[in-house]
């Protein structure tokens, strides 16, 4: 078999993305504007939510999102112990504790049976993680947990859903990223979806340090000479009007990414089924998968060699890998700030060490699926 590489991610982007790139550079107005306010409305029409704020990551929509909310110093926030670093991060950057919950290893998100043992009077608010596409139960969270705050950690999550409720909209923040590795995607981005107006205006005035009106504002406005008012101490992550307008573009394909993932999701799940050492991706019923990631699960009790085996002789052959995502608790950063061990979150532990995160992309053509597969099912023989 003639060799391929493929990498475990790739944005796809033409020449409609280069070309929208123009209006802002020829007129002038690079920083938030016109193209990121377009992206935006579309945004949050597409996600059935009254609000969504462009900023410059989703890292930063977090941190927004949290303060929002109104946690602050000495609060708690519940985390699932296995997702990508920031959003516990985040956590901190509002001078709060992140206190760590285990995930369901079937679904790789936050197990919910465990989250009522980690509540004491100082928890505030929770960010579930839609990790790689897939929705947390938010209306159970909120159903068991009213007193919580929610915030939507659905960087993965563009054009998620559950039945007909899209991510972003369920909890009282939603957060996006728009980073390479994402669905879809400006370079660097993010974006903060809320339904509640209060929220709404702090978040709008917090990522543009502080001022009660955007410059955008101002300069069209009848006085622009007359500098906003300033009531609080904010910050600068604002979107700039390239990665809006590119953002524009990338949003009227979502849809297609999404259904091609899907078709090719269906395709793994049919070829790798007999594979007796790997688990692939289950669906709930009525959920809507974003297939952010493909990520399955290595039973080492049954496999031919150890999951690092396995990624390197994928490697060997030009296939990327990689594991899900980390188990954040294991960092060490976290386990020596709060004295964790390993094995204080199992679930976590197990999907740090044992899953693994396969090719998908809508750069892909059948023949690299192929070329997996065969690959997959060649290992150990
Ligand atoms: C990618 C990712 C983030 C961070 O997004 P950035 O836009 O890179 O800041 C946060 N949480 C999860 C679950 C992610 O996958």
């Amino acid at each position: 078999m003639e060799k391929r590489n493929i990498p475990i991610g790739l944005p796809s982007m033409g020449v409609e993305e280069w070309e929208a790139c123009k209006g802002p550079i020829e007129s002038g107005w690079i920083t938030q504007g016109p193209k990121v306010k377009e992206f935006e409305t579309m945004f949050a029409k597409r996600h059935n939510v009254k609000h969504a704020f462009a900023v410059s990551n989703c890292t930063t929509a977090l941190h927004l999102g949290l303060l929002a909310c109104g946690v602050g110093p000495g609060d708690e926030v519940l985390v699932p112990a296995f997702t990508w670093v920031s959003t516990a991060n985040a956590v901190k950057y509002c001078h709060a504790t992140p206190v760590f919950v285990d995930i369901d290893i079937n679904t790789f998100n936050i197990d919910i049976d465990k989250i009522a043992e980690k509540i004491t009077a100082k928890t505030k608010a929770i960010i579930p993680v839609h990790l790689f596409g897939l929705c947390a139960d938010i209306e159970l969270i909120k159903e068991k947990f009213p007193q919580l705050k929610i915030i939507e950690d659905g960087a993965c999550a563009a054009g998620s859903a559950i039945g007909d409720k899209p991510a972003g909209g369920m909890g009282d923040v939603g957060c996006f990223s728009f980073h390479p590795r994402k669905s879809v995607t400006t370079g660097e981005g993010g974006m903060c979806t809320t339904n509640n107006d209060e929220i709404a205006t702090q978040i709008d005035r917090l990522r543009n340090h502080g001022a009660s009106i955007s410059e955008e504002q101002r300069h069209h406005g009848p006085k622009p000479y007359i500098l906003s008012a300033f009531e609080m101490v904010g910050y600068n992550y604002r979107m700039t009007d390239i990665q809006g307008a590119i953002g524009v573009v990338q949003l009227k394909k979502l849809d297609f990414f999404i259904d091609e993932r899907q078709k090719w999701a269906d395709y793994y799940e049919e070829q790798l089924k007999d594979i007796e050492w790997l688990t692939t991706p289950k669906v709930p019923k009525g959920y809507k998968h974003g297939w952010q990631s493909y990520v399955t699960f290595v039973d080492e009790s049954k496999a031919p060699m150890k999951r690092n085996d396995i990624m390197e002789y994928l490697q060997q052959n030009g296939i990327s890998t990689r594991p899900g995502t980390h188990a954040v608790h294991m960092l060490d950063v976290y386990a020596k700030m709060y004295d964790i061990k390993p094995s204080d979150y199992p679930g976590a532990f197990a999907a740090d060490q044992y899953s693994m995160s396969i090719p998908m992309h809508n750069k892909m053509v059948k023949e690299d699926f192929d070329y997996i597969i065969h690959f997959l099912k060649s290992v150990g023989k």
